[in-house]
This record gives C-alpha cells, structure tokens and sequence, in this order.
C-alpha cells in the first residue's frame, strides 16, 4: 500500500488559504474607484428623450423658477402695507388677474382684485387673501384681521434663480428633472453616451435557452441575467454569446468585444484551474489584476484590460456573479459611464435569523424584508439560483466575526438600491 494520502476535506471550500493575501472587498472597492474615469463620449439630447440619460455638464437655469411673483392660491391681492391689526373691508378694483398675461393695470394701495391660482402678482399687490377667508359683497370684500404681509404668494426665483445650478454633472436624469428642466428653461442638455458593456459566458458545459440538452450540458443563466442588468443600469449590452473554453476561441472575442464595447463582461472561468482561460487570457496580456477578494459568494475575481478595455471576469456561478457584478462591476461602470461611483443605500434592520460568521472575509447573503426584519435564503449554496428570485436583496457581513441573534441589527441591501 502507498503512503499516498488523499487531502483530508475542507469542512468549508471558501476558507481563506494561509499566507496568501486576500483583499478585503472595502479595499478592493477602493482601489477600483480611485483608477477609473469616465470612458464614454457625448451628445446633446432633447429632454424629450433624456430620461436616464446621464449629464455630462451642469444644467443651469436659463430662467428663473417661478420667472414672477405670483399667488399660490385663488382669492384677492392687495398691498400688504394697509393691514392693521383689525378687521378690513376693501372696495375691489375691476377686471381680475388669472395665470397667462399678467394684468396690465395698478392696483391702487387700499383695493382688491379677484386673484386666481398661478396669476402673476399685479402692480400694486403683494398679499393675497384665501377666497375661503372672505366675504364677498358688492363691489367689495371683508376679512378678518391676522393675514400676513406677503401671504399665500411665490417671490420670482424662490425655486431657482437665472443663472444657478439647476441639476449636477453625474446625474441621471428622472421624471422630477425633466419637470426640473422644462421649468428652467431648458430643452437641450449634454449627456454621455451610453456606456456600450459587451457580455460573455464562458463554458463547454453552456447551451443557449431553447436548445436540446445532452447529459452534463446546462443553460447559460448567466447572460440573460447580466444583459438584464447592464439594461436595469441603463446602459447598452452587446450579446457576445457562449464561448467554449478554448483560448483561442476566447482570445478572438476579447479582441471583437474590444472593439465594440467600453466594458467586457464575463462570466465562468475566473479562477485558476486548468479551465480557466479568462483570467489566463489576462494574465497573459500582461494586464491582469487578479483580484483574490476576500467575498463569499464571490472567489476571485478577474479583473484586468484587454487592448485597453477593463474585463470584469465575473465567477461562472450565477448566485457569485450576479453578487460580484452588484458589488464591484456596477460602481465601476457608473464611474465609467459618467454617473459616479455610487454607494447603495442599504437600511439596518432586526435580523430574523441566526448565523455564527467567521473572520476574514465579507459575506452577502440573499434577503428579503418581512414584517420588518431581514430574512434570508434557507441555503448559502451559491448554486442555487431560485434563492435569487426569492430575495428582495442582500445581507451585507463585513470583515469581522460576527456572531448574528434574531433582533441583532444587520445591513440589508435592497436590490433596487443598486438600479
Ligand atoms: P467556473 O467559474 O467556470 O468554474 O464555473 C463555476 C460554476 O458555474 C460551474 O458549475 C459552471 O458550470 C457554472 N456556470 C458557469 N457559467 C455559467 C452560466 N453562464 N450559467 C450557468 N452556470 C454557469
Ligand atoms: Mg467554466
């Protein structure tokens, strides 16, 4: 009998190896951050067309919001200087101001005009008075004492004067904004390019959907979901397909995928095995950062350039794909795209589970919100998918041990805050 042993089993696969030096994700995040800028070009855009475009410049106001004082409700304006502190009764000057031209009269100190919501203020007036609050008689109206000099009217550029920034270089822009826009005057705005984001799966064992699947063939899950991602992000993906593990292969559509995109996108063959020709590729362009971050579910991470273009060489599982893409590929992409890198917001919520973490590295767990504490998957297995759809986001551990009681605070991120 040889003396040959077999290597005793890991009880956990992700342990961290001795002596090799992992990067903690934090500091991963930071060195990621501080080497990127933005990669894309620009254009002008009608605000017809800019909602979740980014801007490549502050917009400032070309107008002032509101361009007038005007009333902020229907009833009667008059010289704020005439009230005292009782009751008044004015006699109503003709002809009213509604929203549109402004009136074109004076109003004399001591009178009224019937005054209508968004009318610019008349000459002569400052105040208005509720309709509400009056009595109207003939040819005149009385109220009671109280109204404010000032009251119930907008001054011209309390939103936003002439000239002030409007919305900041970075933003993306929402809804709010084109109203924002519209209001300031504004109709065209420079905006990035969408940032063009090629997306590879790598795998003998991968089939597209809809194909006839042979013994140990699966279904690349991968690309439907980061190609569903990179649209979520707003930007525009470029479908490179499946290809084999074969270098050659994968070299060619590196080389095409450089061309076409601002971003390469893998997934599978990220590690360093025999088959892992993406980070291989990489370390032969010479351009490899092969980021050994210390993440669960993640492993490393295959970061580098490819003939200038940055490779995010995602792990092949999708649950560590999808975690690794939130977690490093989209801040990256959003500096690069032009928006920033961005933080997701993340809420601290009463955990509804147990978990004793060990040090060393940063965990995420898949988690949903119910009746206000956090949830997790039943299963860490980072195969399965499902846990994905069941979640609503992530639970964030850092670095350190943590031992996790029902009601102990954690970080739940959810997905939305990373769209
Ligand atoms: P790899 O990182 O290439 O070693 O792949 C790790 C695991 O993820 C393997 O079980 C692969 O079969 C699986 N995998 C890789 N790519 C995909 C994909 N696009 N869709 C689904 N599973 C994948
Ligand atoms: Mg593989």
């Amino acid at each position: 009998m040889s003396g040959l042993k077999p290597p005793p089993l890991r009880d956990d696969c992700f342990a961290l190896p001795a002596g090799v030096d992992w990067t903690p994700v934090d500091q991963a995040l930071d060195r990621l951050r501080a080497r990127l800028h933005p990669v894309v070009g620009q254009e002008t855009c009608n605000i017809t067309n800019a909602l979740g475009r980014i801007l490549a410049e502050p917009v400032i106001a070309a107008r002032a919001n509101p361009p007038l004082a005007n009333t902020a409700v229907d009833g009667y304006g008059f010289a704020g200087e005439i009230l005292t502190g009782g009751d008044h009764v004015l006699p109503l000057a003709p002809g009213r101001a509604a929203a549109g031209p402004r009136y074109p009269g004076h109003v004399p100190k001591g009178h009224a005009i019937r005054i209508l919501t968004g009318a610019a203020l008349p000459k002569g007036v400052d105040t208005v008075v509720m309709q509400e609050d009056v009595t109207l008689g003939n040819g005149e109206i009385a109220f009671r004492a109280g109204v404010k000099p000032g009251a119930n009217t907008r001054k011209a550029g309390e939103d936003i004067a002439a000239g002030e920034v409007a919305l900041d270089a970075g933003r993306v822009v929402t809804p709010a904004d084109l109203a924002l826009l519209a209001a300031v005057g504004v109709d065209e705005i420079q905006v990035y390019l969408p940032l063009k984001v090629a997306v590879i799966s790598t795998g003998d064992e991968l089939l597209e959907p809809g194909q006839p699947a042979g013994e140990g063939q699966i279904y690349d899950a991968n690309r439907p979901m980061l190609t569903g991602l990179v649209q979520q992000f707003g930007y525009h993906p470029i479908d490179m397909g499946i290809v084999p593990d074969c270098r050659d292969d994968l070299r060619e559509a590196f080389n095409k995928a450089a061309e076409k995109a601002d971003v390469i996108l893998t997934s599978g063959g990220a590690s360093a095995g025999d088959e892992d020709h993406v980070s291989a590729l990489l370390n032969e362009a010479g351009a490899m950062a092969e980021w050994r971050v210390a993440l669960k579910p993640g492993r490393p991470i295959a970061m580098g350039l490819w003939q200038g273009t940055p490779v995010f060489g995602l792990p092949g599982n999708p649950v560590a794909a999808l975690v690794c893409a939130l977690i490093f590929a989209r801040p990256a992409m959003g500096v690069m795209a032009g928006s920033g890198w961005k933080v997701p917001q993340g809420y601290s919520l009463p955990a509804a589970f147990e978990k004793h973490k060990k040090p060393g590295r940063w965990e995420y767990l898949r988690a949903r919100i119910r009746e206000g504490r956090a949830e997790v998957f039943a299963s860490e297995g980072s195969g399965r998918i499902s846990g994905l759809s069941w979640a609503d986001g992530l639970v964030e551990l850092g670095d350190g041990a943590i031992e996790i009681s029902p009601g102990d605070p954690v970080r739940f991120i959810p997905f939305s805050s990373f769209s």
